[in-house]
């Protein structure tokens, strides 16, 4: 039986050793935290379907500089951290072409169709249905000049991708969320297929319980250190000593990049840290996730109450949260509900996102034996499912599988 250690007990590591469990390896798992208490602790849970544009792209680039100069701005760009975004900078340009947009764009229509597949089978294989609704999303606009025009232009563009979606006029909307401010509100598109997550923290523990019932070795120290032999067999240090295996797969996230220096190897993958707030249920009931685009973030209904997540901040994983972005999401939250609002808890995580928009998910050059798989952005829960697949389809055949140029660390590195 072949021995494989994943580094980090998210939601990508989880799924990993889930895909590795089920073909038959023996699996030995690395964190020194709680499964899914990082970055997959505070997401939106959204399984998003819908999410099939790069950010990368002209509008992005269009809308920029007025996006990091307005007051209430939702992204930013932490000036210390910009030594850090150099590489990722002109790839970012590079992406948003019109070619390497559409060919992005077709790899990650095609992966978010695998992984919805690939994440309703996750769910079912460790008992998380309860966990789960079907009651589709709705991205909601404010009425300006353009605002029908924006609406018409969101709807024609995810239809052409295949995505189910309809217009809704303010009065539809009203009636699928009573919830919602009348004033100022133009109208929305509705994503009908859209799956949630009521607690994506709970989804984590069902997969580990899962794994552990499997007889998963969960080594709870952080790893120092790694290496791959000339014989090819790889090595994980900690402080409580070494050990080796036949394979091993970085799913540490942003974590990564400190592994990956060791080997001195630089992929232009960043922090992009997102902010949640969860709010007090009793008085506003949400049926089903709400995005306000205009400031990237969704409101979800999550067990614990209603948690507005999202925003953007290119900034260091280690920096401590900026208080005003909490301040700004509860400004947003009253304005979205015209109500008075609780705030029950805060919360800030760094997304580890690459330039293209796909995620990094091969074997690394020169160690044949080390697998990554991070860089997911916006998308780990919804890609979840889909990386563990194809983490064991790349380990059984020893060639680059599904979508494996677009997807490899090699793309980066040649
Ligand atoms: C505000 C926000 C909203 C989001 N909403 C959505 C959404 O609705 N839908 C969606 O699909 N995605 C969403 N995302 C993205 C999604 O949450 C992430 O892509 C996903 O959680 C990444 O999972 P991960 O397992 O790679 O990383 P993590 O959850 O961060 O896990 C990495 C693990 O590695 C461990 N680790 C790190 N270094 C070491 C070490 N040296 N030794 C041992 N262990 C180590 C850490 O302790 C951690 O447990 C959102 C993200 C944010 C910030």
């Amino acid at each position: 039986m072949k021995k494989v250690a994943i580094i980090g007990a998210g939601i990508i590591g989880l799924s990993t050793c889930h895909h590795l469990q089920k073909r038959g390896y023996q699996v030995t798992l690395y964190d020194d935290q709680e499964p899914g208490s990082g970055t997959s602790f505070g997401n939106a849970g959204l399984i998003a379907n819908y999410a099939t544009t790069p950010l990368a792209n002209i509008d992005t680039l269009r809308q920029m500089p007025g996006n990091l100069v307005r007051r209430d701005r939702s992204i930013s760009i932490d000036i210390t951290y910009t030594h850090a975004l150099a590489g990722f900078g002109y790839r970012f340009l590079n992406a948003a072409r019109k070619s390497s947009f559409s060919a992005n764009k077709a790899v990650l229509i095609d992966i978010i169709g695998r992984a919805i597949i690939a994440n309703d089978a996750l769910i079912d294989d460790v008992d998380a249905d309860d966990y789960c609704t079907q009651n589709g999303c709705l991205q909601v606009i404010r009425s300006d000049r353009e605002a029908s025009k924006k609406l018409q232009a969101a709807a024609k563009d995810k239809q052409a991708d295949g995505v189910v979606c309809q217009i809704l006029t303010r009065e539809e909307v009203l009636a699928l969320e009573p919830v919602l401010n009348p004033s100022h509100l133009e109208g929305g598109v509705y994503y009908p297929d859209t799956k949630h997550l009521k607690s994506p923290e709970t989804f984590s523990r069902c997969i580990y319980r899962h794994l552990q019932e499997n007889h998963l070795h969960h080594i709870k120290e952080k790893v120092t250190g790694i290496t791959q032999d000339r014989q090819g067999h790889c090595r994980v240090d900690t402080e409580a000593g070494a050990l080796e295996y036949d394979h091993l797969v970085l799913c540490a996230g942003i974590g990564n990049n400190h592994f990956l220096t060791q080997l001195g190897i630089t992929l232009p993958v960043v922090s992009e840290r997102g902010y949640h707030i969860m709010l007090d249920d009793q008085a506003i009931k949400l049926n089903r996730p709400v995005g306000w685009l205009e400031h990237f973030f969704y409101a979800s209904p999550m067990q614990e109450g209603i948690r507005l997540a999202g925003t953007t901040e290119f900034a260091s994983p280690h920096k401590a949260a900026n208080p005003k972005r909490f301040k700004q999401l509860e400004a947003w939250s009253r304005e979205l509900f015209d109500a008075e609002v609780w705030v029950t808890s805060e919360w800030v995580g760094a997304r580890h996102s690459t330039p293209d928009g796909l995620p990094v998910i091969g074997r690394l050059p020169d160690f044949n034996n080390i697998l990554v798989a991070y860089g997911h952005g916006h998308l780990g829960l919804t890609l979840a499912g889909f990386t563990g697949d194809l983490v064991g389809t790349l380990l059984e055949s020893n060639v680059e599988a599904v979508h494996g140029e677009a997807l490899s660390p090699r793309r980066f590195t040649s």
